[in-house]
């Protein structure tokens, strides 16, 4: 389906937890989050129903997503169950990537398409640093088992002023042996980061001053990345600029949250509650119909009165 601005949507992000097993600075709380009951989140079935209508609507691509996915119970059949709905042609995950290694195996089997892994530092005491006690170890390994695989990896790496900018080479350097992409994302004044000093936020153009790259030409409008290569890289660079260059024309995604609400915009902070909706009988189609219909043109990031929406990612699912 089509919103009121001609952008085909055909993507959804759903968050199947806001729960997670690290803390990264930017992203929660030290303290955690409050805990929701059961009756709070989406339960297994009502996700298929969302995931099911969307499909009819035109949803072609889903990205399961959290808090961290691979706590959620049931994750495994939700994965197989989703890749068997009729119009779904690609199932991929954002993780952090803790608790891949021992699930891997069942995921792919599941019918999962690409890993997206979430890494800004491959230091391990930064690493514990930034997720507040997360261990490196593990998501290195489990990287290696991906690549064994040749399954597709995207590598996300979030860029912080003063953390990890003298790491940019090594990264781009990961793209020169492995056909993977390492995509570099500029940090969003989103909750916990809202309340970051300017020097955090770094623009992905400082990538292209310190990595000598060469621009990719890519079909896929829909992708926010720029991609660029190393002369001799088999994988690629991208650089995904929401606020230094905003990508909202070619915008085609939705966001469901865990606790069942749909939300057009990342950076709006305008939702629809389709929980109480399925729970009441509601017309689910209407409500994702509106939700499409109503995507803002555009986020107003750099806007003068702009206002930090109220949600933290892991109640969004980036
Ligand atoms: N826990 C999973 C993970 O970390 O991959 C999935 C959820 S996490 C919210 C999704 C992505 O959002 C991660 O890549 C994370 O780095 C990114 N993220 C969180 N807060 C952000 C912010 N303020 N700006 C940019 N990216 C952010
Ligand atoms: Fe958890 Fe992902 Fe947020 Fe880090 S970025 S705290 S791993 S939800």
């Amino acid at each position: 389906m089509k919103d009121s601005y001609d952008r085909k949507i055909n993507y959804l992000r759903l968050s199947v937890t806001d729960r997670c097993n690290l803390r990264c600075k930017y992203c929660m709380p030290e303290s955690g989050i409050s805990k929701k009951t059961h009756q709070d989140i989406l339960r297994h079935e009502e996700m298929l129903r969302i995931v099911r209508i969307s499909a009819k609507l035109g949803i072609e691509k889903v990205r399961l997503t959290g808090g961290e996915p691979l706590i959620r119970k049931g994750i495994v059949d939700l994965v197989r169950e989703i890749k068997c709905i009729d119009g779904i042609r690609e199932l991929t995950m954002t993780t952090n990537g803790i608790l891949l290694g021992d699930m891997l195996d069942d995921l792919v089997e599941a019918g999962l398409d690409r890993i997206n892994l979430s890494l800004d530092t491959l230091d391990e005491n930064k690493y514990r640093k930034i997720t507040r006690g997360g261990e490196l170890g593990p998501v290195l390994d489990c990287m290696k088992r991906i690549l064994d695989k040749k399954m597709k990896l995207k590598i996300n790496v979030v860029l912080i002023g003063g953390f990890n900018i003298d790491e940019v080479v090594d990264f781009v350097n990961l793209t020169k042996d492995h056909p993977i992409d390492v995509r570099f994302i500029e940090l969003m004044p989103i909750g916990e980061a809202s309340q970051w000093s300017h020097d955090k936020f770094v623009s992905g153009e400082k990538v292209l001053e310190l990595a000598k790259l060469l621009p990719v030409v890519t079909e896929d409008l829909g992708s926010p990345a720029k991609y660029y290569k190393l002369e001799d890289g088999l994988g690629r660079v991208g650089l995904i600029n929401p606020i230094s260059c905003s990508f909202c024309d070619n915008c085609n995604r939705i966001r469901v949250t865990s606790d069942g609400k749909v939300k057009p915009c990342l950076h709006s902070d305008s939702e629809i509650d389709l929980m109480n909706i399925i729970r009441n009988q509601g017309d689910l189609e209407e409500a994702l119909k509106e939700a499409i219909w109503k995507k803002p043109k555009a986020h107003g990031m750099n806007d003068e009165d702009y206002m930090p929406i109220k949600r933290d990612m892991n109640r969004i699912g980036g």
